[in-house]
Parts: C-alpha cells; sequence; structure tokens
C-alpha cells in the first residue's frame, strides 16, 4: 500500500499530529507517513489530565487518540520517545536525537507547547509541580490524593484554566488550596474581570482560597520539601507541594533553529504561518498550540492553545501538504469543567477589543451564555452549563452582523432566529 515516491514527516505527537498523521492516510496519500514525538506514549490527549483523569475517574487507556495498532494498520511509522533536534530545509531532513537523518518531501511541525517556568528561588524542589503530560498529571494524582488524605495545603501560581481545573481536582480530593494571580479575577485576559469573577466565586464557595493582586517572589524549603510560598506583597502561605500553571510557551526552537519565520514573544510567539498554516518555507507546515496563523475571519494572526484548535488545524494542515485548497478559518473554540460547571467559549474576545458584555439566562444559578460585543457585533460567546448552542454562537459571529443586546438577553426570543 505505501510507496516511497513521497516522505511526508510530522514532528510532534500530540493531538495535531496524530490527527494529520490519520488525515493523510484518510485522503488516500500513499506515500510514507513518519510521527516524531519525543515522549514515549503514543499520542494522547491533554483535557483529560487536568479533569477526569486527575480525579480518578478515567482510566489511563482513555486518553489515547487512537489504539496502538491503528499506527501499523496505517502505516504511520512511529519514532517515540525521540526528539527531533535538528531541521535542515535546504536538505530536506530531520535529525533525531540517536542520529537518525529522516529525509522528507513535506514537514509538519506540531511541537505544541511546554509549561512557563517560575524562575525564583525554591523551583527545583520536589514538591514543586507543572502539568503538561501525562507522567505530570500521573505524579500530580498521587500529590493531590495524600494532600486530601493529610489535610496538606497546595498552592497555585495563576488561575488560569489549568490552575482553576487542578484547585477543583484539589479539592475533591480534600486538599487545602490557595491561588496566587496577579490579576483581579481568574481568567482575567480572556473573559475579563466581569466574566472572571464567576470563576472567583465558583471556587470560593468550593473552598479555595484566592490572593490576587500578587506574585510568587520564593518558595521556601527544607530539606527539598516545600514549606511555603512568598509573594511580592509580602505575605507567607503555608505548602506542602506547588502548582505552576502560568502558561505556556510554544516549541519553537527546531522552527527558529531552521531560520523559519517565528512570532515575538511579546505577540504571543508561535511559529508563524498563512491561512494555509505554511510556514515561510513551502515544503514546512504549522499546526496546533505552536502556530500563530494569519486568520482570515478575524483579520489577525493567532496563536490558539486549544483543543478544538489540535484537532481541526492537524487536519487542515495535511490537506494543505497534499495539496489541496486549504483556509483554516475556525472560530477558536474551548471548553472547560470544574465542580458542576461545564462551558464552551467560541470567539475571540481578549480586554479592550468589546465595549458590552450581555447575558441570557440565570448567572446566579450559573446557566446562561455570556456574549462579548463591539459595536453590536458579536465577538465571542460563553455557554455556561447550557448546551448545544455552540453553532448558533459561532454562526452569528461569523455572520459579523449588527445584533440588538436586548434580543440577545431575552430567552424568548430564540437564538438561531437572530442569525441573519
Ligand atoms: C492539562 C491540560 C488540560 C487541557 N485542557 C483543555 C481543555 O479543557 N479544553 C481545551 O480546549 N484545551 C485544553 N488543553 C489544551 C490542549 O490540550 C492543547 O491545545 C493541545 O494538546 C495542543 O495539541 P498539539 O498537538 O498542538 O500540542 P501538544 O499536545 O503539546 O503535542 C506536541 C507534542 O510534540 C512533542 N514535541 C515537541 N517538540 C518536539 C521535538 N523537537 N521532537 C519531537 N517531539 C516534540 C511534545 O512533547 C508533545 O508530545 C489542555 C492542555 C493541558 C496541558
Amino acid at each position: 500500500m505505501v510507496d516511497a515516491h513521497q516522505t511526508f514527516v510530522i514532528v510532534g505527537g500530540g493531538l495535531a499530529g496524530a490527527k494529520a498523521a490519520e488525515t493523510l492516510r484518510a485522503e488516500g496519500f500513499t506515500g510514507r507517513v513518519i510521527l516524531i514525538c519525543d515522549e514515549r506514549d503514543h499520542p494522547y490527549e491533554r483535557p483529560p489530565l487536568s479533569k477526569g483523569y486527575l480525579l480518578g475517574k478515567d482510566e489511563r487507556d482513555s486518553v489515547f487518540i487512537h489504539e496502538p495498532a491503528f499506527y501499523a494498520q496505517a502505516h504511520i511509522e512511529l519514532h517515540l520517545g525521540q526528539p527531533a533536534v535538528h531541521l535542515d530545509p535546504a536538505a530536506k531532513t530531520v535529525r533525531l536525537g540517536d542520529g537518525t537523518l529522516i529525509a522528507y518531501d513535506k514537514l509538519l511541525l506540531a511541537t505544541g507547547a511546554e509549561p512557563r517556568r517560575l524562575h525564583i528561588p525554591g523551583t527545583g524542589l520536589a514538591g514543586v509541580h507543572h502539568l503538561r503530560r501525562l507522567a505530570h498529571a500521573e505524579r500530580l494524582r498521587g500529590v493531590l490524593a495524600s494532600l486530601g488524605r493529610d489535610n496538606g495545603h497546595l498552592v497555585i501560581a495563576g488561575a488560569g484554566w489549568i490552575g482553576l481545573e487542578v484547585a477543583a481536582a484539589a479539592r475533591s480530593y480534600g486538599a487545602e488550596v490557595t491561588i496566587v494571580e496577579p490579576q483581579p479575577t481568574p481568567l482575567h485576559g480572556i473573559l475579563g474581570p466581569e466574566l472572571g469573577a464567576l470563576f472567583t466565586d465558583l471556587h470560593s464557595e468550593h473552598g479555595v482560597r484566592f490572593h490576587f493582586g500578587a506574585r510568587f517572589t520564593e518558595i521556601v524549603g527544607h530539606d527539598g520539601m516545600v514549606l511555603a510560598v512568598r509573594t511580592d506583597d509580602g505575605e507567607e502561605h503555608p505548602a506542602h507541594d506547588v502548582l505552576a500553571a502560568i502558561g505556556a510557551a510554544p516549541r519553537t526552537a527546531l522552527a527558529e533553529q531552521a531560520g523559519l519565520d517565528v512570532v515575538d514573544r511579546a505577540d504571543g510567539g508561535g511559529i508563524a504561518v498563512d491561512a494555509a498554516l505554511r510556514t515561510s518555507d513551502p515544503y514546512i507546515y504549522a499546526a496546533g498550540d505552536v502556530a500563530a496563523a494569519d486568520h482570515p475571519l478575524l483579520d489577525t494572526r493567532l496563536r490558539v492553545e486549544h483543543w478544538a484548535n489540535a484537532l481541526n488545524g492537524g487536519p487542515a494542515a495535511a490537506r494543505a501538504m497534499l495539496g489541496q485548497d486549504v483556509s483554516y478559518d475556525r472560530i477558536p473554540y474551548f471548553f472547560s469543567d470544574q465542580y458542576d460547571l461545564g462551558m464552551e467559549y467560541s470567539g475571540y474576545a481578549p480586554p479592550g477589543s468589546y465595549d458590552q458584555v450581555v447575558c441570557r439566562g440565570d448567572v446566579g444559578k450559573r446557566e446562561f451564555i455570556a456574549f462579548w460585543l463591539s459595536e453590536g457585533r458579536l465577538l465571542a460567546g460563553m455557554n455556561v452549563n447550557v448546551w448545544d448552542v455552540t453553532d448558533t454562537v459561532q454562526q452569528l459571529i461569523r455572520s459579523g452582523a449588527p445584533l440588538d443586546p436586548e434580543k440577545l438577553q431575552d430567552p424568548s426570543v430564540p437564538l438561531e432566529s437572530l442569525v441573519p
């Protein structure tokens, strides 16, 4: 079935890489497909690592994207536990950590992101954790269980999605939790202050303590163990374990080494790609968390660090590699589960981009849809414990049509009726 007329290589075996490999075969590509990943595990999904798997509800096997046998059946050659360490775009080769040289006709960089590190004293202590990989989640699961048993204290740096989801998991194990966050509300840069407060209330009701307006300055330890966290306002928080959940940085090292165009860190970083997910080298593509793509609809360059972008971006890049006409214009989408709150968010409305936020439903009961508007046009929508509205919200965003905020707020007006 496989012929050697062309070799497509994928660096990165996360969701974007695995879905790209699957798509190449689904679209009938008969050349070699080689998937390289520095992790030893077969490609897996990360959302359960801070939710069902961390909570002990999901089995380890449930996180994998495909059955291991799928790769052999689909003739996808795996190099697991092997980093790609050098990329030569002129020779069209990738070198692996063990020295293996692989030639490609087209290459996809799906190298994802890695947790940002705290650069303060004490980060080398054994009780300081990050969460990105399955192995991290395995370890953290044990830590949360023992904190719960021993009435121990977890202090989290960062009230972003991962910090909040781990806080919820930690509380379900019975651990004490404090979150230190420089902004005045959780998720401030994503939801703004109006909706961020929802998550303050939710977590406070579940016993999480917040310390807003402060940053970690030191993790104090003794004999390798964490004892406390100091913050820049002079406070000291007792701690047995610490989670650094201060965001993720795109893994652009290979692209930079190869001289590909990369976006400045100050502008979000990532490998610069066009709407077809092609880098500055016509034979190299990038998708998933690492790609900063020209978004045809939003008319901006965007790096989206969410599951749906890897799920859809990997296949889009694969189709572009096959020469199909691709314009990747998916509306950014993500979801989260914390305690009994489930939510989905579609769109892009960073603080400063919107002039109005309106809600439909019961905010107090946490069953509502929030809408971020700019001059009456919908930029983003978030449904909280309300389901099956994502398609309509995305249609409203995509239409760009001015909306009547009164109707948007009125549950007696069907949302679909507002789509022009
Ligand atoms: C704990 C957690 C929970 C999340 N929850 C949600 C959620 O609820 N909702 C949501 O929308 N999103 C969520 N996300 C985000 C989502 O998981 C990511 O957007 C998605 O994993 C991105 O997929 P990717 O394939 O681009 O990158 P990754 O999943 O990071 O995969 C990239 C892979 O490439 C490997 N790699 C990197 N460099 C090299 C190299 N040089 N050589 C070989 N291999 C390399 C990496 O080790 C990694 O295995 C979560 C993320 C985490 C970490």
